[in-house]
């Protein structure tokens, strides 16, 4: 089935969600491409987050100047994952199936706006 968003149209917003959560075979899959320990890597890439809901090893991230904060791997001024090869299974998955919502509501203000840059807040 054909995709039915663009992501080269977008400015990255799923790349910003807050938790992004990684398995011990997406470090490895890191490790291995950044020529590092999977505990080098871990350590270097990601943090563990814990609340009485949530027990998650996550993607850290930096600061952006669209979302306020994206994964460290997002290339800022490209917009564009910087490990695409080597991704998490998460980010592979994402947005399980072929219409993602954020693309909607994009094209839909977009439209809107009569602006084809233009960046809703979410
Ligand atoms: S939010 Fe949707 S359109 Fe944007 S980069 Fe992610 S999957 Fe692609
Ligand atoms: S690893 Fe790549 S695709 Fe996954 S959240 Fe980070 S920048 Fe986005």
């Amino acid at each position: 089935m054909k995709d039915r968003f663009d992501c080269s149209k977008c400015p990255g917003y799923c790349c910003s969600h807050p938790r992004i959560e990684v398995t011990e075979n997406d470090i490895k899959r890191l490790a291995k491409h950044f020529g590092l320990s999977a505990a080098a890597a871990k350590k270097k890439f990601t943090y563990h987050f814990k609340t009485k809901d949530a027990d998650e090893q996550i993607l850290r991230h930096h600061k952006d100047h669209v979302y306020a904060t994206i994964c460290r791997f997002f290339d800022r001024d490209e917009r564009r994952c910087t490990v695409y090869e080597a991704r998490p299974a998460v980010c592979r998955k994402y947005p399980y199936g072929n219409k993602c919502g954020y693309y909607d509501f994009l094209k839909f203000e977009r439209e809107h706006q009569d602006d084809p840059e233009f960046i809703p807040s979410a």
